[in-house]
């Protein structure tokens, strides 16, 4: 299994069959490793919202129009293998606005009441969409 098999394989929610090669493979590729830790990060922050500080408003569109501006660049370049590098970057963008998001809110002020509603965060566009097609 190539890493970009397995990056696609991660990324899509590991269909099932699919468990020992990706483990082999993880355990020789720190590439890989990094990715998947990455991946499971994005996935925890976005199935557990309330355990997070949301941004500042002015932060996370900062966040948002840079990724924007990163997909479209890479869809004009549209080779496949940059497809992984943006959904790499809009990845790291939201941990990064969650970590900003918690650092901030932990040395500026009082923290604020938890979110109650995920749908506070906005929506959060599907990745295929901002990447083109395949
Ligand atoms: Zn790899």
């Amino acid at each position: 299994m190539k890493c970009d098999e397995v990056f696609a394989t991660l990324a899509s929610g590991e269909p099932p069959g699919k468990e020992q090669e990706i483990a082999a493979h993880l355990d020789t590729c720190e590439d890989c490793r990094a990715d998947a830790d990455g991946i499971a990060a994005f996935k925890h922050a976005l199935k557990n919202p309330e355990l997070y500080e949301k941004d500042p408003p002015k932060v996370r569109d900062a966040i948002l129009k840079a990724a924007y501006e990163k997909a479209d660049e890479l869809k004009l370049r549209s080779k496949p293998e940059r497809n992984r590098q943006a959904l790499l970057a809009l990845a790291l963008g939201a941990a990064l606005g969650f970590a900003l998001g918690f650092v901030t809110g932990r040395f500026t002020a009082p923290a604020p009441p938890p979110a109650k509603k995920s749908e506070e965060f906005g929506p959060l566009p599907p990745p295929g969409d901002m990447l083109g097609p395949k």
